[in-house]
């Protein structure tokens, strides 16, 4: 009797099954405290969820999928929470894409918020707009007291924060938010700004407190732009998240008083794996643990930034009370300190403190970069190993640092003396099973030729390679026989395939001839590698444009990839203003690499990527890679890459171009092709042990941020040297131009 007296609270709290959107209009309007709304296990198309309810916090109102994994929600579906004590879970955003602002959003629009509610056990799954600079936001947080948890997010592709927190009016301010245990999957390089993984706030709000918790999160190759996490207000909290191959950094780029501790990252020793950047004042930062990362510059393990003398918003305010103490930076590129000094960014950091780290031991030593005065920085209690090549400030002990994992798999020093210094020994590494969901799976790795296994052999006499192409499955490679594969007609790719020839010795005689002006079409999913294989154009019938491998239907949603490797390509003269691999607007390689390949007489640029011209920072390629090439007699530029505009958000493009050999490249026909290489706004270049023989310049524009420009060792005979031209930095030059040959 007393047992049931204690539970009428829940009398009368129904569960209410819903089959379609009119049955779930019905219901949302009666809702009483405890009720919940089950949707019906299916696919739900074109479903613009509007939640309204007055739960109470013993008596939530809940909406959710009758099963977890059941309930897909495909085509223009999004989710909106109105009210408070809500909560909504076992969801799947699949197929499609919310035609809204956000797909999930904690505001039903201007004032109608939720607080104290809930998204939880919700997945939301390549839900990008088809066109990449369409933005939006996967999850808006408003209103206070709000979670988002156990939460599976992987692959945005459109432009807009994945997940941010709003701080537009008082309702949303020093909200108390908690983000937690979520599982944030790959976000491929967007290209552009707007790639962030999280923003809280912006910097109009960033003097207000957001007061939001991220806590116990994975971030997966969150790979967007250069901040993960923008931080954008004051007060929040970022703990034990732990950070895995993602490009960019954990930036506190507006607002003060931010707590940082306890976070992990490891970056396998990928490109631009950062750590945490500081900006503003109040910020504490201890006890994170940071191994594996090659970021540099802003995305060095740890970043001080410089600052902005009485910054507007919009900028740098100068650091000032810094706290960073007790953190491990081991096998990582580089601490940087006084971050992005220039005439703008003149103050250093003042009053701040640098303690009780420990930066050593395993790998490679993180180097010391120091940009600015950093008298305002307090060492002390710092050690670094007796090999550090650069000069650290007092305060830090030059001594051995053995180290040896513990339990959680992180290093320690295994002498005793060293206890107290660096990350905690009981720090908790947040675990793959405790974030996200149990019943969908994590992604695999994107754009890996020859994923299946499956080996197709085509053979020369029966000419099929079209009907082989059009059977092959995303993964699968297909193998030419020795002889010519005739190329008829133009093939729109959209999987992941590699075409190859059977064997290194047998590239010169396994040719694939085209009769066709354009031999593939990259369209969305595809990717491709040609490798082992003679491509013949001497069928073409004469034609002003050929552009043998091109992207550019209008937008792809994901990344493409191409590879080059070990090909000739020939008598392409039938051609004129031909490009070998082509990438139009709104289209972006992950990678195009060209290595060990010969082209000649090619009448134009074998990677052209210049037609972003829109100059919003937006470019095709984040990672140029060409290598041991012979160039002989091929209108220039062989490589022509543009990234236009101001923005510093983007580590691309890059380009190296290393080992390849150049005869009458980019033979001054016209003006615009009378360059060997062309690169504007490429944030990162390697030219170097390149031999380059009666050839058009090396041009180089060189924009906003810190581009790395290096040209060495390469052998000039009869061409002229490097053209580098900077167009709003003024200082002495930040290219590395040396140790290269110049003949007559
Ligand atoms: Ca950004």
């Amino acid at each position: 009797m007393i047992l049931m007296l204690a539970v009428p609270a829940h009398a009368g709290a129904a569960d209410r099954h819903v089959r379609n959107s009119a049955e779930f209009a019905r219901v949302v309007g009666s809702l009483q405290p405890g009720d919940t709304i089950v949707l019906a296990d299916g696919t739900w198309r074109d479903f613009d969820i509007a939640l309204v309810g007055e739960g109470r916090l013993d008596r939530p109102i809940t909406l959710r999928g009758e099963t977890p994994g059941g309930v897909i929600l495909s085509g223009n579906s999004s989710l909106t929470l109105t009210g408070q004590w809500l909560v909504v879970r076992d969801l799947v955003f699949r197929d499609g894409h919310s035609t809204k602002g956000a797909v999930i959003s904690f505001r039903a629009g201007k004032g109608r918020v939720a607080n104290n509610s809930r998204v939880t056990n919700v997945v939301i799954d390549g839900f990008s707009k088809p066109d990449r600079v369409d933005s939006d936001y996967w999850v808006a947080l408003y209103g206070k007291g709000n979670r988002f948890d156990h939460n599976h997010l992987t692959g945005k592709t459109n432009q807009g924060v994945t997940l941010a927190v709003v701080l537009d009016g008082d309702e949303s301010r020093e909200n108390g938010h908690r983000i937690d245990h979520n599982y944030f999957g790959p976000r491929q390089p967007l290209g552009s700004n707007g790639g962030e993984t999280i923003r809280i706030g912006t910097s109009g709000n960033s003097m207000h407190r957001s007061e939001t918790l991220v806590e116990a999160n994975i971030f997966d190759r969150c790979d967007g732009e250069v901040e993960i996490i923008s931080s954008k207000s004051g007060g929040n909290i970022y703990r034990g998240n732990l950070f895995l191959r993602s490009s960019g950094a954990l930036t506190l780029r507006h607002g003060d008083d931010n707590l940082v501790e306890g976070n992990v990252f490891l970056g396998h020793g990928k490109p631009h794996t950062g750590g945490i950047r500081v900006i503003n004042r109040g910020q504490t930062v201890r006890n994170n643990y940071m191994e594996g990362l090659r970021g540099t510059g802003f995305a060095s393990a740890l970043t001080v930034m410089n600052g902005v003398p009485n910054s507007p918003l919009n900028r740098y305010v100068a650091v000032d009370r810094a706290t960073i103490e007790n953190n491990t930076i081991v096998d990582s590129a580089r601490i940087t300190l006084g971050a992005g000094a220039d005439e703008e960014r003149s103050a250093p950091p003042t009053n701040s403190t640098f303690r009780r780290n420990l930066i050593g031991g395993v790998g490679a030593i993180p180097g010391l970069a120091v940009e600015s005065d950093i008298g305002g920085i307090r060492f002390a209690d710092n050690v670094v190993p007796q090999t550090a090549p650069e000069p650290w400030p007092g305060g830090t002990m030059r001594q051995p640092v053995d180290m040896v994992r513990g339990p959680n798999g992180l290093l320690y020093p295994t002498d005793a003396t060293l206890a107290e210094l660096g990350a905690r020994r009981d720090l908790a590494v947040v675990a793959p099973d405790a974030v996200g969901v149990r019943w969908y799976a994590r992604p695999d790795e994107r754009n890996r030729f020859g994923d299946t296994g499956r080996i197709i052999t085509v053979n020369a006499a029966s000419g099929d390679l079209l009907a082989a192409l059009a059977d092959a499955r995303s993964g699968d490679t297909l193998v030419l026989s020795p002889g010519a594969h005739v190329f008829s007609r133009p093939i729109r790719l959209d999987k992941v395939l590699t075409i190859r020839g059977a064997s290194f010795a047998d590239a010169g005689n396994t040719t694939v001839r085209l009769v066709t002006s354009e031999m593939v079409d990259l369209v969305e999913g595809g990717a491709l590698r040609l490798q082992d294989l003679t491509i013949d154009g001497s069928r073409i019938v004469a034609n002003d444009q050929c552009a043998i491998i091109r992207t550019g239907d209008g937008s792809m949603q994901r990344n493409t990839a191409i590879e080059l490797s070990h090909i000739a390509v020939r008598n392409f003269t039938g051609c004129v203003h031909t490009q070998f691999v082509s990438l139009a607007p709104n289209t972006m390689a992950d990678r195009v690499i060209v290595e060990h390949s010969e082209f000649v007489e090619f009448p134009g640029p074998i990677l052209n990527a210049v037609e972003e011209r829109d100059d919003e920072g937006r470019y095709n390629v984040e990672h140029a890679v060409v290598t041991g090439n012979r160039f002989r007699s091929v209108e220039g530029p062989v490589v022509a890459l543009y990234r236009g505009g101001k923005d510093e958000s983007t580590f691309g493009p890059s380009l190296i171009f290393v080992g390849n050999d150049l005869q009458r490249v980019g033979a001054p026909n016209s003006d615009e092709q009378r360059h060997a290489i062309a690169l504007h706004g490429v944030q990162s270049a390697r030219i170097s042990g390149n031999a380059i023989d009666r050839s058009g310049a090396i041009a180089v524009v060189q924009t906003v941020g810190t581009p790395r420009l290096v040209i060495t060792g390469n052998t000039f005979r009869a061409a002229p040297a490097p053209e580098i031209t900077e167009m709003t930095y003024a200082g002495p030059s930040r290219a590395e131009v040396g140790d290269n040959i110049y003949e007559q």
